[in-house]
């Protein structure tokens, strides 16, 4: 998918959930990091981050251009068009539109190492060293590093 392809399906999203014409832009966006997407209130544009579509699915992008679009269709016919307002609520709900884009949340694994005989061990969750010990020889244990997979 491309922005030309994007550009089509926000339209149709618009069209098809919304029964109005989406005429303004939507583009891909990778310097978006902490939102799935931006309504800008000045150009009217749309900005998408491209990860909804590479760590998520289309599923995921459509609902994130129905947020966008929630923003956009109620700022032009000037209703409350913020997260806070009830219409924006409303319409949101109506068109099953999500209410936060997911983001990728970075997984935290604990590398730990037997002091005694290097057995390696990973964890999801920090462990207690001064209750565990290596299974295999129970020696110390010591944190290694902390593996983060984005
Ligand atoms: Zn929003
Ligand atoms: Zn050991």
């Amino acid at each position: 998918m491309n922005n030309t392809s994007l550009q089509e399906l926000v339209e149709k999203i618009s069209l098809d959930s919304f029964g109005q014409s989406f005429d303004y832009n939507a583009t891909f966006n990778s310097r978006l990091r902490t939102t799935g997407g931006r309504y800008d209130l000045r150009t009217h544009n749309i900005d998408i981050n491209p990860k909804m579509l590479i760590e998520h699915d289309e599923e995921t992008l459509r609902g994130v251009i129905k947020h966008e679009l929630c923003h956009y269709h109620l700022h032009l016919d000037n209703k409350g068009y913020q997260h806070r307002d009830s219409d924006f609520k409303r319409l949101l709900t109506e068109v099953a539109g999500l209410k936060f884009a997911p983001l990728s949340i970075p997984t935290h694994r604990y590398g730990y190492v037997c002091i005694e005989c290097n057995q390696l061990y990973v964890r999801k969750r920090r462990i207690n060293l001064g209750k565990y010990v290596c299974s295999k020889c129970h020696g110390k244990l010591k944190l290694q590093k902390e593996i983060v997979y984005k």
